[in-house]
C-alpha cells in the first residue's frame, strides 16, 4: 500500500494535512526529520504511516504512560498492531510483549526513554530490525523547554548502539530556536529535514471576558448551562480556586472532575480517567493538568485566571479542538489577576541558580506577564496578537475571535473613575447606577432634585461625558472590583477595593462597541463544517450518535473519542451514509472501524431517518442561506 492508501484504509482520511507528506516522504527516503507543528496538527500520523511502510519495527519514545496508552489504543482501533512497554506493565507482561515483538507481531512499539537503558530491552533490539526511531514530544530533550526530561539525553547513545542506524524523526509543538537547536544537536541528527508548519489553529476561537472576582463563577455556571454535554477544561491559578469552583459546579449538577497537585496520585488518576472517558466531560484543574492529554473532543478551554505567560496560555488553550472542529478558548480576566500573577512570581523559587540568572529570569517572567496583560486588555485581533508574539507574520484581522467580532473604541477614563468613587463616597453608597450616573452627568431630573443631588460636589463633574459612557465606566469598575453592586430589587453601588486605583499607573478604560462593520458574508465563509452546519434535526442525530459512541466506549473500555472523533460524527450527520461504502466516505472511518462499528452507526442513522422522514439535517457548506 502507498501512503495515501494507508491514510484512507487505516485512518479513514482522504488527504494529508499541511506538512504531513513532506515529513513522511523525508522519513521514507531515509532522511532524519525535525517536525515542529502545533498541537492537534496531526504529528502522530507522520510517523505512523511510514512505520507501516518500512521493513522493520518503529520505536516511538514518548514521555508519558497516558500518552502511550492513548496512542496504542487508537492504533489498535485502526487495525494496526502496536504495543507499549512501560512501568505500568509487570515484568512478566514486559517479557511476554518483547517475545511477541521479537516475532514481529508489532510494527510500532512505544517506550519510555528510561526503558532504553534496560538490559532486557537491549537484548530485544539486538534481535530485530529497528527501521525508525521516533522521538515524540522532543522538546523534553531541551533544558530550555518546560518539560525537560534528563533521560531523553540518553536516546542518542541508544541509537548509536544499534547495529544499523535507523532513520530518526523528532516531533514537537515547541517552536523556539533554542529548543530546535537542542533537538538537532543532542540527537546528533545529520542534516535533518526541518518541517515547520504555521502555528495558527484556525478552528480555535479566542476571547477575553472582563469579569471581576466572584462573577466569574456565574459566567462559568452560565456557560455550562448553555453548553451541556460538551467536554471542556477550566484552568484556575490556585488549588483553592479549583476546589471552590468544582464544588459550585457539582452543586449545579455538572458532571465535573477536578485535578491539582494537592490530590493523591490515585485521586488524580481517577479524575483524569473520568475526564478522558467522558464520565466527567468537564474538569476544573490547575496547570498541573494537561501534559499527556490527547483527548480530541475538548470543545472549550476556559481560563478562570490569567495565565503567567503566552507560552503557557497557548499550550493550555491549545488542548481544545484537537479534532479540528471549532472550539472556544475563553480567558476570564480581572485586574486582580495581574496581582495574583505577580504574587505567584514573587513566591517562585529559583533553587541552585546564580543571583545574576535569577534577576534575568525574574525580569523575563515579568515581561511575560505583561505580554499576557496586554493580550487581555487589548482590543485588536487576538489571534494576530498571539501569532505575532510567536514570531509569525500576520495578515488581516482573523474575523474569528472575540475582538474581531466587536469593534471597539477605547476611551481612557481613569480620572473619571476617581470621580465615580468620590460620588459614591459623597452619597454614602445609597443609590443605584441611574442616580449615580445622573448626578455625575449633572442631569436636570426631578428625582435628582428631590434627593438634593444638585448640591453635591460631584454634581455635573462629568458633564462632558455621555450617560452611556458613564454607565459603561461604572460597569467596568464593577468588573474590576472598584465598585460593588448589591443584589436584590433595589441594587445600589458601593465603593469596593480601590487600592489598585490609587496606585501609580492605574488605568481604567472603557471599550465602546461600535457597529460591527464586518460584512456578514465574510463571517460565514470562515465557518468550517461543525455543528453550526447542522439544523436542529441534525443536532438531534448528532446527539444520538454521541450516545451510541458512549455506549460502545463503555462496552469496550475505551475513551469515546478513540471510537470516533466529534468531527467524524458530525461528518456522518452531514453525509447520512446508508450503506457501508458510503460510510467509508466519512472522514475518520477506516476499514477496521467500519468492520467494528459500521453496522451500529448505520442502524442508528437509518432508524433516525425513518422516525424523521424528510428531515433536513444539515445545510451544505456552500449554502449561503445559513
Ligand atoms: P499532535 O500530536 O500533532 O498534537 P495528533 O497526532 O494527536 O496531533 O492528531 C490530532 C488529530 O488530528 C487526531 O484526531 C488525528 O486523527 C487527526 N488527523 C491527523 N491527520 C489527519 C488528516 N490528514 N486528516 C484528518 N484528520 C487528521
Ligand atoms: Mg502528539
Amino acid at each position: 500500500m502507498n501512503k495515501t492508501e494507508i491514510l484512507k484504509t487505516f485512518f479513514g482520511y482522504d488527504s494529508f494535512r499541511e506538512g504531513q507528506e513532506d515529513i513522511i516522504d523525508g522519513l521514507l527516503a531515509g532522511r532524519d526529520v525535525v517536525a515542529i507543528m502545533p498541537t492537534g496538527a496531526g504529528k502522530s500520523l507522520c510517523y505512523q504511516v511510514p512505520a507501516l511502510m518500512l521493513p522493520g519495527i518503529t520505536l516511538v519514545i514518548s514521555p508519558l504512560i497516558s500518552l502511550m496508552q492513548d496512542q496504542v489504543k487508537s492504533l489498535n482501533e485502526a487495525g494496526i498492531h502496536a504495543a507499549y512497554i512501560n512501568s505500568s506493565l509487570t515484568e512478566v507482561q514486559i517479557t511476554k510483549a518483547l517475545a511477541l515483538a521479537a516475532k514481529g507481531t508489532y510494527k510500532i512499539i512505544y517506550v519510555a526513554p528510561e526503558r532504553l537503558e534496560s538490559a532486557g530491552f537491549m537484548r530485544f533490539v539486538s534481535q530485530v530490525e529497528i527501521s525508525m526511531v521516533t522521538v515524540d514530544e522532543a522538546h523534553c530533550i531541551s533544558q530550555w523547554g518546560q518539560d525537560f526530561r534528563p533521560s531523553y539525553l540518553k536516546i542518542v547513545e541508544f541509537i548509536e548502539g544499534l547495529s544499523v542506524k535507523p532513520v530518526v524523526g523528532a516531533f514537537t509543538a515547541t517552536a523556539t530556536k533554542e529548543v530546535r537547536n537542542d533537538i538537532e544537536c543532542v540527537l546528533k541528527l545529520r542534516s535533518p529535514k526541518i518541517v515547520i508548519t504555521g502555528f495558527d489553529r484556525e478552528n480555535l476561537y479566542y476571547s477575553v471576558e472582563h469579569i471581576a472576582g466572584k462573577r466569574k463563577d456565574a459566567f462559568v455556571a452560565d456557560y455550562m448551562e448553555k453548553h451541556p454535554k460538551e467536554s471542556g477544561i477550566i484552568y484556575c491559578a490556585t488549588r483553592k480556586n479549583v476546589d471552590s469552583l468544582y464544588e459550585t459546579l457539582l452543586r449545579q449538577g455538572v458532571p465535573v472532575a477536578k485535578y491539582h497537585a494537592g490530590m493523591s496520585n490515585e485521586e488524580r488518576k481517577r479524575s483524569q480517567d473520568d475526564f478522558i472517558y467522558d464520565r466527567a466531560p468537564v474538569i476544573v484543574a490547575t496547570n498541573a493538568f494537561g501534559m499527556g492529554i490527547d483527548k480530541s473532543n475538548v470543545r472549550f478551554v476556559i481560563h478562570y485566571n490569567m495565565p503567567q505567560s503566552m507560552e503557557n496560555y497557548y499550550q493550555e488553550a491549545g488542548r481544545a479542538g484537537r479534532d479540528g472542529e471549532s472550539a472556544k478558548c475563553i480567558l476570564l480576566f480581572s485586574a486582580q489577576d495581574i496581582m495574583i500573577g505577580k504574587f505567584l512570581l514573587e513566591k517562585k523559587e529559583f533553587e541552585g541558580t546564580d543571583d545574576e540568572d535569577i534577576e534575568f529570569l525574574r525580569q523575563r517572567d515579568l515581561y511575560r506577564l505583561r505580554i499576557m496583560e496586554e493580550y487581555c486588555k487589548g482590543t485588536s485581533c487576538l489571534r494576530n496578537y498571539i501569532l505575532k508574539y510567536f514570531g509569525e507574520k500576520v495578515g488581516a484581522p482573523c474575523d474569528n475571535c472575540g475582538n474581531c467580532h466587536h469593534q471597539y473604541e477605547e476611551v481612557d477614563m481613569t480620572e473619571d473613575a476617581k470621580q465615580v468613587i468620590n460620588c459614591l463616597a459623597e452619597t454614602r453608597g445609597r443609590y443605584g447606577a441611574a442616580i449615580v450616573a445622573g448626578t455625575l452627568l449633572g442631569a436636570d431630573r426631578a428625582r435628582l432634585k428631590e434627593i438634593g443631588a444638585d448640591s453635591y460636589r460631584s454634581y455635573g463633574v462629568l458633564s462632558h461625558r455621555t450617560e452611556p459612557d458613564i454607565r459603561l465606566l461604572i460597569e467596568q469598575m464593577i468588573r474590576e472590583g472598584y465598585v460593588i453592586q448589591t443584589d436584590g430589587d433595589y441594587s445600589v453601588l458601593r465603593i469596593g477595593d480601590i487600592s489598585g486605583l490609587k496606585r501609580e499607573g492605574a488605568y481604567v478604560g472603557i471599550r465602546k462597541a461600535e457597529k460591527s462593520n464586518i460584512p456578514v458574508s465574510s463571517q460565514k465563509k470562515k465557518k468550517a463544517r461543525s455543528t453550526d452546519a447542522l439544523t436542529s434535526a441534525g443536532y438531534k442525530l448528532f446527539e444520538r450518535l454521541r450516545e451510541l459512541r458512549l455506549a460502545i466506549a463503555r462496552e469496550e473500555g475505551m475513551p469515546p473519542y478513540i471510537v470516533f472523533s466529534d468531527k467524524t460524527l458530525i461528518d456522518m450527520c452531514a453525509k447520512l451514509p446508508k450503506k457501508e461504502e458510503e460510510m467509508l466516505e466519512v472522514s475518520g472511518v477506516g476499514e477496521n472501524k467500519l468492520r467494528k462499528y459500521g453496522e451500529r452507526f448505520l442502524g442508528e442513522i437509518s432508524a433516525f431517518l425513518e422516525e424523521n422522514p424528510g428531515a433536513l439535517v444539515s445545510v451544505g457548506e456552500d449554502d449561503e442561506s445559513i
